[in-house]
């Protein structure tokens, strides 16, 4: 049956395989024994591998070890997540940060235990998987809204039974379109119907808003989202997710959230590494102002070719292809260009929607997307897209 399966998702071109990649992530790579420009990474600051954040994991590991032993419940928590649980409470302003070890254990855990039986989740249709799979573990009832549409979202909220708990899941700048939640909306409307609001703003963290402080600061929101997840994997380089919120929230989350409780503490090394990330963060907006100078040329450049290009406003330009075989064969005619920009196919993506997800850091130089432009003007012309 697994052969099966896998023959059908060949048959819909929509297998996955892994690329080897034999360099740490940068603009350009080691891929297939080639030089390669990669604009797939999510390192928007480059800080994987800034030598500050290096040191300070390596130091971290020399410390207090390769791994963290246990969740931190069980064998203790180290300085390592204290310092950055104090340094991410402090850069989104709120009392209190809880550390999870991926993004994906932060949304499957935090929302189940948010909510629960008897209430209701209103989820974005184009959340990550991981909120997805967040909302579905829970036992509250769970209902998705058309991507942004705060109209239909007025109209649940209006039409739910009165006084219900309720949940309004979201991405703050999302993954595969590039689009930001229309925040200041989401908020109001749960301000109006009594609920709240949970933003996951991995994209958004360190890129977004004058401080990187992520949507809610772009938003001038930061005070009223009372969950804000982020993930330190993306722009902060490293592993690892964070939920801030009140002191009551996390020790409240602490307390009752299974991927929290039931999960081997990050690495001391990623956590450290996270904390160094976020000093750079604070102390460089070079950083930010450089991504966002390449962000504008880089989508200037693909507008002028012909693409055809969702409305993204951040690093992550998705360039809609529509089917599964057409988007990869654009993929490989970018391969063979020495460009890796990857083909998203369904399921990550509605179906016919299929794309080439290409970001950009604050890593490449101008000249380096200049190239990659020719190349995407070639292979863009190869594949009869423009
Ligand atoms: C990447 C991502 C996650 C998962 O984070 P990891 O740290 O990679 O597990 C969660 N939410 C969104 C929106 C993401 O893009």
């Amino acid at each position: 049956m697994f052969k099966q399966q896998l023959d059908e998702f060949a048959a819909k071109h929509l297998t996955r395989r892994l690329t080897p990649l034999q360099s740490g992530v940068g603009p350009v790579v080691e891929m297939a024994g080639r030089q390669i420009l990669l604009f797939a990474s999510n390192d928007y600051l480059g800080l994987a591998m800034h030598p500050e954040v290096i040191r300070a994991s390596v130091e971290a590991t020399q410390r207090f070890g390769a791994g963290a032993g246990a969740a931190r419940l069980v064998s203790g928590s180290l300085p390592s997540h204290q310092e950055l649980e104090s340094a991410l409470a402090q850069f989104k302003g709120t009392e209190a940060a809880l550390t999870f070890s991926s993004g994906y254990l932060a949304n499957i855990g935090a929302i189940p235990a948010l909510i629960g039986r008897n209430g209701l989740i209103l989820a974005d249709r184009l959340c990550h998987a991981s909120l997805l799979d967040g909302c579905r573990l829970s036992a509250a009832d769970f209902r998705i809204y058309r991507h942004n549409d705060t109209e239909q979202l007025q109209s649940l909220l209006a039409a739910r039974r009165q006084a219900r708990r309720t949940l309004i899941v979201t991405d703050g700048l999302f993954s595969m379109d590039g689009d930001l939640a229309p925040l200041p909306e989401l908020s109001r409307l749960a301000q109006t119907y009594g609920a709240d609001l949970y933003v996951d703003d991995a994209h958004g963290t360190g890129v977004m808003g004058a401080h990187g402080r992520g949507t809610a600061e772009h938003f001038g929101l930061e005070a009223s989202i009372p969950f804000q997840m982020g993930t330190l994997s993306k722009a902060f380089g490293s592993s690892g997710a964070y939920l801030a919120g009140s002191s009551a929230v996390i020790q409240y989350l602490m307390n009752t959230s299974r991927s929290f409780i039931f999960t081997t503490a990050p690495a001391p090394g990623s956590a450290a590494a996270a904390t160094a990330a976020l000093r750079i963060v604070q102390r460089e907006p070079e950083r930010r102002a450089r991504l966002w100078a390449n962000r504008a040329q880089l989508f200037r450049g693909l507008t002028k070719l012909g693409f055809t290009l969702p409305p993204s406003v951040s690093p992550i330009i998705p360039i809609l292809i529509g089917n599964a075989d057409r988007a990869l064969s654009f993929a490989e005619h970018l391969f063979a260009e020495g460009i890796y920009a990857p083909a998203i196919r369904p399921p990550t993506v509605p179906d016919a929607t299929s794309r080439i997800r290409v970001t950009v850091t604050s890593e490449h130089s101008p000249s380096q997307i200049d190239q990659a432009l020719a190349s995407f003007q070639r292979a863009g012309q190869a594949s009869k897209l423009i």
